[in-house]
């Protein structure tokens, strides 16, 4: 099913969350136990994330350096089908312009498809490591509404090749990413709800938001998006913060603040054990108001650490 049907047939806030595909070396096992200590919840979907190929640099005992091109975790559309096949529930595997091209996103389309999944968030994903600027692949997308393009003409039967013949259809329901306090390469907030938005005219059926810890920064998001006329569903994205160390790690990566009370609480925590229960309550108390305020779903990110978002959706719902 589709998240938009999903979200549009929904009387109430629907719970969702996001998972990371296994280190690769690892096995299945953890992720799995993570879904099955979830699934009681009823998750209406869940998302998978991609993961592109990193570059590194590694010192041989001669002090020479070498550089390898690493994919940390691979089996992103594998580990999707194989959630959806084994529990029933929607996957949403994340789609990357970097480190893809064209083609290769098709070739990833099309086995979607025939695994029966319908649904992508399209994204343009992160410069490799150690890079200021994101590079586009040669023959790839440079921004997310490139992509969106491309997957919406497949869903008019356009592939690449445009003498391809008996086209069918690839129809998928289009999640887009959206920053309440903005993207951090974008000058400023209205250039980047400009290009949300060219995005959304791209085809994107709903947005999904970076974390953030301050409902009031989501809800002035939504009314910034409605006047310039964004009308599909905007989906809150909770981040239950679980060790101490987030505190500073959250706003580096994310470019996103932590509220004076939330930061203070957790400033005074002495381990992860503190951390975590100051987190929780935090992103509970912030659930209960989204679901209240009838937020179309709560996109939750475990990060595979999913033993408070159990508390979390019990709580809120
Ligand atoms: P875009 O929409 O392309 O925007 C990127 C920047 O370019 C912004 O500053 C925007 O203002 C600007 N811009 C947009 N369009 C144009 C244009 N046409 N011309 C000029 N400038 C433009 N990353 C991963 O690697 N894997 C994942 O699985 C993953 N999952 C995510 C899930 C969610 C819910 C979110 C919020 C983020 C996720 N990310 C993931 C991170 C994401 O890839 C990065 O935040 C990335 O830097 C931006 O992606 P985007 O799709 O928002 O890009």
């Amino acid at each position: 099913m589709k998240v938009i049907d999903i979200i549009n047939k929904a009387k109430s806030t629907v719970f969702s969350f996001e998972l990371l595909p296994p280190l690769k070396g690892n096995d299945t096992k953890r992720m799995y136990q993570t879904i099955e200590s979830l699934v009681g919840f009823d998750p209406k979907y869940i998302n998978i994330t991609t993961h592109r190929d990193e570059l590194e640099f590694k010192e041989l005992e001669d002090g020479s350096i070498v550089k390898r091109t690493v994919r940390k975790r691979p089996g992103t559309v594998a580990i999707a089908a194989a959630i959806q096949h084994k529990y029933g529930i929607p996957v949403i595997p994340h789609i990357l312009c970097g480190g893809f091209s064209k083609s290769e996103t098709e070739h990833v389309l099309i086995d979607l498809n025939f695994l029966g999944i319908e649904n992508v968030l399209a994204l343009r994903g992160d410069g490799v490591k150690n890079q200021h600027v994101f590079k586009p692949d040669p023959n790839g997308h440079a921004n997310a509404n490139e992509l969106v393009t491309q997957i919406k003409d497949l869903q008019n039967g356009k592939y690449l090749e445009a003498d391809l013949k008996n086209n069918t259809p690839l129809d998928f329901c289009i999640g887009v990413a959206g920053y309440p306090e903005k993207h951090f390469e974008s000058p400023n907030k209205e250039l980047d709800l400009t290009f949300l938005k060219q995005k959304v005219d791209a085809g994107a059926d709903y947005i999904v938001t970076q974390m953030f810890f301050d409902n009031r920064v989501y809800y002035d998001f939504v009314d910034k998006c409605r006047e310039i006329g964004i009308t599909v569903p905007i989906i809150p994205g909770i981040k239950p913060i679980n060790l101490k160390n987030q505190l500073t790690v959250l706003p580096k990566l994310f470019s996103i603040d932590l509220p004076f009370a939330l930061a203070k609480e957790l400033a005074k925590c002495k381990n992860n054990e503190e951390a975590r229960h100051v987190g929780t309550e935090w992103a509970i108390h912030q659930s209960k108001d989204l679901v209240v305020n009838n937020a179309p779903s709560l996109h939750i990110y475990t990060y595979g650490i999913s033993d408070n978002v159990g508390e979390i959706v019990k709580a809120a719902f």
